[in-house]
């Protein structure tokens, strides 16, 4: 199982790590032809503006839009779940709209305002203890009734999936647990499963 991890800014080696760890094969994907030889994506955390500035240059936003269609699972975190979202807000701007989720960017403080706390993933009806780093993470202020709420943080979702795309407000890849990205490679499995 091949799983691609979106290598224009932001976190990708950790992630890299993180799946090597489940027994998936992480491939860096730097342009949009390379996301025809992987099963799943992992978009990274990072700067969401320049994530979308270099998107929009290297045209994965057709190439992504393609991918999703055919139902290949998609992980995105913190600034990837920024791009994944239905809406986002301060400021507002593009984002691919693939898991009916509104967010709000920087909603959990600033840089210096980066936070580790506790808190419970419900993963495939278990319940799993989970270490949960924030950095000027975006808050989900609402989701839709098909996006199934996976963990909770004061309330609000940080960790949420609808169909094929997973979301993660926080950054699973910086903690030594594997646990979501195990699940995430599930989620591949069954997508490529006949
Ligand atoms: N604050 C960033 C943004 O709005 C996301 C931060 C992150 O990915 N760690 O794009």
């Amino acid at each position: 199982m091949k799983i691609g991890v979106l290598a224009l800014q932001g976190d990708f080696a950790l992630h890299a790590a993180a799946l090597a760890r489940c027994g998936a094969e992480a491939v860096e994907v730097r342009m949009p032809a390379q996301l025809a030889g992987v099963d799943g994506l992992i978009m990274p955390g990072g700067e969401s503006t320049t994530l979308l500035k270099l998107m929009h240059e290297w045209g994965f936003v057709a190439a992504l839009e393609k991918f999703h269609a055919e139902g290949k699972p998609i992980f995105g975190t913190c600034a990837g779940l920024i791009l994944l979202a239905r809406e986002v807000a301060n400021p507002e701007q593009f984002s691919l709209g693939f898991i009916d989720v509104a967010v709000e960017r920087n909603a959990y403080g600033r840089q210096r305002e980066s936070f580790e706390t506790q808190g419970t993933a419900t993963l495939d009806g278990a319940a799993h203890p989970l270490t949960m780093i924030f950095i000027r993470a975006p808050r989900i202020l609402a989701a839709g009734p098909s996006v199934e709420v996976l963990a909770r943080h004061q309330g609000a979702p940080v960790l949420a999936r609808e169909g094929s795309v997973l979301v993660a407000a926080f950054h699973p890849e910086l903690t030594d647990d594997a646990t979501i990205h195990a699940y995430f490679c599930r989620m591949v499995a069954e997508a490529t499963s006949p």
